[in-house]
Formats: C-alpha cells, structure tokens, sequence
C-alpha cells in the first residue's frame, strides 16, 4: 500500500496536485476539508458545528476529523492506498492515524511538503475566493488566522514525521507540472 500525507499550509497546492496523484496512482483522496465541507452541504449536526469554526480559521476538534477518516479507511478496505490532504493538522491527529493504520498493517509512506511563503498563500487564497464560494477564503482576516493556526498547531506535525524518518519537502513555487514531477520523484522510491 501506499500511503501519503500531503502537507503544506491553506494555498500551498495539495487538493491540485491531489488530483493527479489520484489519476497516476490510483488512490483515493481523503480531504478533511472536503468531507467536512459535504457534511456542511448536507446540513448535518456535524456540518453545522463545523461551519462555525471553519469560517473562523479555526480547526475543528481532533475526535471528529479522526472519526469521519476512521470511517473512510472502513469503507474503502480494498484500496490500493490512501492521499491524506488537511490531515493529520495536529500531533493527536497524526498519533490517532499511526494507530488506525497500525490495524490495517499499512503504515504512512511518507509525508510530502509542499514549501510555499505567508505572502504567496495570501495571495493564493484571496484569489481563489473570488469563484471558491468559500466563506473562508474571502476574507483576508480569516485567512491569516487559518496561516496562524496552521503555524501554531499543524507546523509541529512535520516533526512527527521527521522522527520517522518520513519527511520530505518540496519547492511549492512553480508551474502545477513542475511540482508535479517533484512529488513523483519522490513517490518513485517508495
Ligand atoms: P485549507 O487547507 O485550504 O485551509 P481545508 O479544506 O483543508 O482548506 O480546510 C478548511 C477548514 O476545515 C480548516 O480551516 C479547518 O477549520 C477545517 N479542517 C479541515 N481539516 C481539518 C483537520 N484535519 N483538523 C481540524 N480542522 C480541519
């Protein structure tokens, strides 16, 4: 199995670049963002605490992102592998996950990161919140506050990996195929 953690803050590339991975090497893609944002689209209990903290920039509580990707790896046991984009955002989350893989005996590949600086991402995100829909990414203060928590409380989490000797970064600045091929490269020695 191969399992990737795609890592890098709000704007960096991950659910683009996720797309091709997904047509390459045939994985399925578990977007936290995304599941939540379907939960949100169906006007579930769990959709609309979530709203509330997403629109703020904060993240939502540890149990329930480890729940909805626990249930995810349930229903898709005959996978070839997994594409972790916006997951694990803290150490909790990334000591939950080592634990749910621990079960399936499928450990993280590795973690692939994606270097893109503060001013670049505003700029990322300001633009695709004018056709995003996404009442987080139109309004500069709130995305600053996703960058600060993402420095505060997901940052840490690259050192997890590190300490298995898992981590690899990559330059986020570039043309999307340019990038692309970085995280082939990668991937190919896995
Ligand atoms: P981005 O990486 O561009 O900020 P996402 O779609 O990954 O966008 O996440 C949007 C919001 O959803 C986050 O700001 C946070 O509130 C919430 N969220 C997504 N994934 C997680 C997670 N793993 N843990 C906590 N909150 C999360």
């Amino acid at each position: 199995m191969l399992n990737l953690v795609l890592f890098g803050p709000p704007g960096a590339g991950k659910g683009t670049q996720s797309q091709k991975l997904i047509e390459k090497y045939g994985l399925i893609h578990l977007s936290t963002g995304d599941l939540l944002r379907s939960e949100i689209t169906q006007g579930t209990e769990l959709g609309l605490e979530a709203k509330k903290l997403m629109d703020h920039g904060i993240l939502v509580p540890d149990e329930v992102v480890i729940g909805m990707i626990s249930h995810k790896l349930d229903a898709n046991r005959d996978a070839k592998g997994f594409i972790f984009d916006g997951f694990p955002r803290t150490v909790a989350q990334a000591e939950a996950l080592d634990k749910l893989l621990e079960s399936k005996n499928a450990p993280i590949s590795v973690m692939i990161a994606l270097e893109v600086n503060d001013d670049e991402l505003e700029k990322r995100l300001l633009l695709r919140g004018k056709d995003s829909g996404r009442p987080d990414d139109a309004n500069p203060e709130v995305i600053r506050k996703r960058i600060k928590e993402y420095n505060d409380k997901t940052a840490p989490v690259a050192g997890f990996y590190k300490n298995q000797n898992k981590f690899k970064s990559i330059n986020g600045i570039g043309s999307v195929g340019e990038i692309f091929d970085g995280i082939s490269n990668v991937i190919g020695s896995y």
